[in-house]
C-alpha cells in the first residue's frame, strides 16, 4: 500500500510460494494492507506480523522506524501518520513541479502509477519516469533525478525518530530502527540520535539489510549489544521495485518471538 510493485495480497502469496513461513508487512506510514494480508495469510497458513514504517527526520536526515503489532487505531500515532501522508502528497507534486521544468513529466503521470490509498512516495515518480521512458528503472531514477542530494529533491514532513519510538510504544507496538546506516540512500544519524532512541524504548536494530555494509554491521551489532536491543535483519523487499529478494535477510524465531511476546497492540495472524 506504499511503494511495492504487487498488492498485499500478492505479497503474501509470494511469500508462500519462497517458502518462507512468516512475513512481516510493513508499508510507509499506513496500515491499510493489513486485512487483505491477514486474510492471505490465513488461507496460504503464513504468519503475518502486521507492522508500518513510521518515516521520521532527525535534523533533516531521514530516519525509518519500523513498529511491528501497534493498534493502528491508536490517535496520536494515527494523527502522525497522517501528517506524514499529507505532507508527502504535497512534497510530490512539488518535486515533479521542479521536474516537469527539465523533462516530460506532469503529475497526471503520476497519479497514473498510483494505486488507490498508497502512501505516495518517490518511488512512484520513479515508476512515472520510467513509463515516459526518462529513465530505464527504479535505481537509475534514483541515482540522479530522485536522490535526495539532487536539485529536484524537497522534504517531507515527519515526526522525529525519539518522538515517533514513544508514540509507537504508546500505541503498543514495538520499534525498531530500520537500515540505520544504508548510507546508499543518502546521510545517515550518528550514534547519538541511535542511543536517544534506545533510551527513549527502542527494541531493536535491523541490522542485517542489504543497505548496511559489512562495516556498518559489526558496528550496529557493538551499539545493540552495548544499549541492549535485539537485531532483526530483512528483506525490504518491494516487488519488481528493487532487485531486494524475498527472505535474502530474515529474523531469528527467538527474535520474532521476543517481538510477539513485547507487542501489545495487534495480534500476529496465524
Ligand atoms: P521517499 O520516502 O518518498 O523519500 O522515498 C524513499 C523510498 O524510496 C525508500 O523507502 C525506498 O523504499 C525507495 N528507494 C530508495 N532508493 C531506491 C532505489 N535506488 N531503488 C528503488 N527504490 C528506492
Amino acid at each position: 500500500m506504499s511503494d511495492g510493485t504487487q498488492t498485499p495480497a500478492e505479497l503474501v502469496a509470494a511469500v508462500a510460494e519462497a517458502g518462507l513461513y512468516v512475513v512481516a508487512l510493513t508499508d510507509h506510514d499506513t496500515t491499510a494492507g493489513w486485512a487483505s494480508a491477514a486474510h492471505e495469510a490465513q488461507r496460504l497458513g503464513v504468519r503475518l506480523v502486521p507492522g508500518m514504517e513510521v518515516s521520521c527526520s532527525s535534523d533533516g536526515i531521514s530516519v525509518h522506524l519500523l513498529s511491528y503489532l501497534h493498534d493502528p487505531t491508536e490517535p496520536a500515532l494515527l494523527a502522525e501518520i497522517e501528517q506524514a501522508r499529507v505532507s508527502r502528497s504535497l512534497r510530490a507534486r512539488r518535486i515533479v513541479e521542479r521536474l516537469g521544468a527539465d523533462h516530460d513529466l506532469t503529475w497526471q503521470h503520476v497519479e497514473d502509477q498510483l494505486a488507490a490509498d498508497a502512501t505516495i512516495g518517490r518511488p512512484h515518480i520513479a515508476d512515472a519516469l520510467v513509463a515516459r521512458g526518462i529513465v530505464a528503472d527504479r535505481e537509475e531514477a534514483f541515482a540522479e533525478l530522485l536522490s535526495s542530494r539532487g536539485p529536484y529533491y524537497v522534504r517531507h514532513y515527519a515526526p522525529d525518530p525519539v518522538e515517533a519510538v514513544r508514540l509507537v510504544i504508546q500505541a503498543g507496538g514495538v520499534p525498531v530502527m530500520a537500515h540505520p546506516l544504508a548510507r546508499r540512500r543518502g546521510r545517515v544519524v550518528g550514534d547519538e540520535v541511535i542511543e536517544a532512541m534506545a533510551d527513549a524504548g527502542l527494541a531493536g536494530l535491523e541490522v542485517d539489510h542489504r543497505d548496511n555494509d559489512p562495516q556498518a554491521r559489526e558496528h550496529l551489532r557493538a551499539l545493540a549489544a552495548r544499549w541492549g536491543l535485539f537485531v532483526t535483519g530483512s528483506s525490504d523487499y518491494h516487488g519488481a521495485g528493487k532487485v531486494n529478494l524475498l527472505g535474502e535477510n530474515t529474523t531469528p524465531a527467538e527474535v520474532l518471538d521476543e517481538i510477539i511476546a513485547r507487542g501489545s497492540g495487534s495480534p500476529v495472524s496465524s
